[in-house]
């Protein structure tokens, strides 16, 4: 239906708080890996980072999309906010751009710093990489849609899985904290005719890497998709995958004696009661 009244973007950026790039950017050129884990495909693994440190997710062996969670360490109930991080940038997400986290403390967990796969940016078909706007695959999805069907390497029971195991829980309480993910190298769109959601192949490589900086104190949280690059099939044993590596990467002193958390959210939180 034609509608010439203009679109009008819902919120308007110009007073969020910006990351400083330029000093980031700076800092970036001298990190000294300090930790790093390999996600096993079809598995997932906990890392923790610690604040103004940089972490990595880096492909290597072959094309695979990661399913990434994120936590504040010391309270799993702030964790990622992916449909607020979508209103706020965009679908898919890129160097500059944050990982919200859930109300009431709304602020940035962690900055993109560097997208090797910028190049990308929209193809013919209006897919990027790298959404906030998909989920992630789920046992329960697929049990709905395969006729009664059990596979428990979806990345909700992958993550499900590794948080159980990073704090101690039993998977049933860990898998209520997993959250909508940043689906990490997975290439994405919306179809132009129906408006559902598709995917196609990643054009990852081994070498390939999405760069963040921990704003707080970070449990994350990465399974390797059981679609591998995403090119045809998830929820089953049929894709191709490989393992991800994640880089914890530390900073110089000096950076870190002056970085500064992100306050959590100022509303006064009563809601108009009292
Ligand atoms: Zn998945």
């Amino acid at each position: 239906m034609p509608n010439p009244r203009p679109a009008v973007v819902c919120y308007p950026v110009a007073t969020l708080p910006h990351p400083d790039m330029a000093t980031l950017a700076a800092a970036r050129q001298h990190l000294t890996q300090v930790g790093e884990i390999i996600v096993p495909p079809r598995e997932a693994g906990a890392f923790e980072v610690p604040a103004g440190h940089f972490f990595r997710i880096v492909s290597i062996e072959g094309p695979q999309v990661g399913d990434l969670n994120l936590f504040n360490a010391t309270d799993l109930n702030e964790r990622f906010f992916s449909g607020k991080t979508r209103a706020l940038h965009a679908t898919h997400l890129t160097t500059g751009h944050r990982m919200w986290s859930t109300l009431p403390f709304l602020r940035p967990l962690a900055t993109i710093t560097r997208n090797t796969l910028d190049w990308y940016g929209w193809d013919e078909d209006g897919g990027g990489v790298h959404d906030v706007i998909g989920t992630r695959c789920d046992p329960y999805t697929h049990h709905l849609l395969s006729g009664g069907d059990e596979y428990h390497h979806c990345c909700h029971s992958n993550l499900s899985r590794a948080l159980a195991t990073a704090r101690g829980l039993d998977v049933r309480d860990a898998e209520l904290l997993v959250h909508d993910v940043l689906n990490v190298f997975m290439c994405t769109g919306f179809t132009r005719d129906t408006h559902q959601y598709f995917m196609k192949a990643s054009p990852v490589q081994p070498g390939d890497f999405l760069e963040f900086v921990a704003e707080i104190d970070l449990l994350g949280v990465l399974s390797a998709c059981p679609g591998g690059d995403c090119s045809s099939t998830h929820s089953s044993d049929a894709a191709q995958c490989h393992p991800l590596k994640v880089e914890i990467l530390r900073p110089t002193d000096a950076f870190l004696a002056g970085w500064r958390q992100p306050a959590r959210n100022g509303y006064s939180r009563t809601h108009g009661v009292g």
